[in-house]
């Protein structure tokens, strides 16, 4: 079978790799669809921290059942790449998303750029009619639910959204379906006229919010939003970076705000993000600009962060029958 790897930063090559072995428990699965996410680019730019090579990246997936004990050969899945140990203090609170040991397929272990992969079977949901586009969108549209999840978003409530690249966007989409009053703050004049023309989201005018959500991953943005926060209010980073950040204590203490991380996602979110496409509440072209042949992935990878590309989301196809 064909194997995009990454084998060190700035490097990405199709390779002839063995179909992997399916062990009991296991599912092995044909991919579909696979989403290119900024963890896959920060690491082929070899700036994502504690990262190994070489790497098989993707992590955004639909795949086909090929072989299964548990589930049906030919049925459309996607998988929860968010492998947990079942027995770290997170796991056992029922937080596998943050598990200690955690392994995150197409980070910490070999992922999806690949045709055929063996998945355990627990982390393997059906695809219940989702195509392989929607199927391939639904892991970080849920990052974004969890995002939300955590703050418990009420209706009416001020949000303010930092960042409209694909995370922002799914959290600005799922913020308004939950019926917040949402704004965004991003510089780049295409992301923000996305905001406003197709998802109908002003830019920022107020002084402060009631939820301020971080999805830019960049310290400054960060470091700006806590003076963001309303009183009572809350701040939940969804974004990630590599360095310290630091607010005044005394400005963050009066409003007696509540910070919050929020990682990966779980089961819960991924099951409400897949009911929203199944009732028609979101559509999946609203948001993939580009679909990338999986023969053509080596020369557009290396490009497709640039802005001249205009990406909102990429997908990679593979052809069924392959
Ligand atoms: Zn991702
Ligand atoms: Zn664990």
């Amino acid at each position: 079978m064909q194997t995009w790897t990454c084998a060190q930063p700035g490097t990405f090559d199709l390779q002839e790799t063995e179909i992997p072995n399916r062990p009991a428990g296991y599912s092995l699965l044909r991919v579909r669809a696979i989403g290119i996410c900024g963890t896959d680019i920060h690491a082929f730019a070899g700036n994502q921290p504690f990262f190994q090579y070489p790497r098989i990246l993707g992590h955004e997936l639909a795949a086909e059942v090929v072989e299964s004990e548990q589930f049906s050969s030919g049925e459309l899945v996607t998988i929860i790449p968010y492998f947990n140990c079942q027995t770290c203090s997170a796991c056992a609170q029922g937080k596998p998303n943050c598990c200690e040991h955690i392994q995150v397929f197409g980070v910490h272990a070999d992922g999806g750029m690949r045709e055929y992969i063996a998945v355990e079977d627990r982390f393997i949901l059906p695809g219940n009619g989702l195509s392989a586009d929607e199927l391939a969108l639904v892991e970080p549209l849920s990052i974004a639910a969890h995002g939300l999840r955590r703050g418990n978003i009420q209706s009416g409530e001020k949000v303010l959204v930092m960042g409209a690249g694909p995370i922002g966007l799914f959290t600005i989409l799922l913020a308004k379906i939950q019926g917040a009053q949402v704004e965004v703050a991003e510089p780049n004049a295409a992301r923000l006229a996305f905001c406003i023309e197709k998802l109908g989201v002003p830019a920022a005018t107020q002084a402060s919010y009631q939820t301020v959500i971080d999805a830019t991953g960049n310290r400054a943005a960060i470091e700006s939003g806590f003076a963001k926060i309303a009183h009572g209010g809350q701040y939940i980073l969804i974004g990630l970076q590599k360095e310290a950040i630091s607010f005044i204590h005394p400005e963050f203490h009066k409003r007696e705000a509540t910070l919050m991380s929020s990682r990966n996602a779980t089961l819960a979110d991924f099951r409400y993000v897949m009911d929203l496409f199944r009732t028609g509440q979101i559509d999946a072209h609203d948001f993939i600009s580009h679909h990338v042949e999986w023969s053509e992935l080596g020369d557009i990878f290396p490009r497709i962060h640039l802005a001249e590309m205009g990406v909102i989301k990429a997908v990679i196809k593979l052809d069924a029958g392959r």
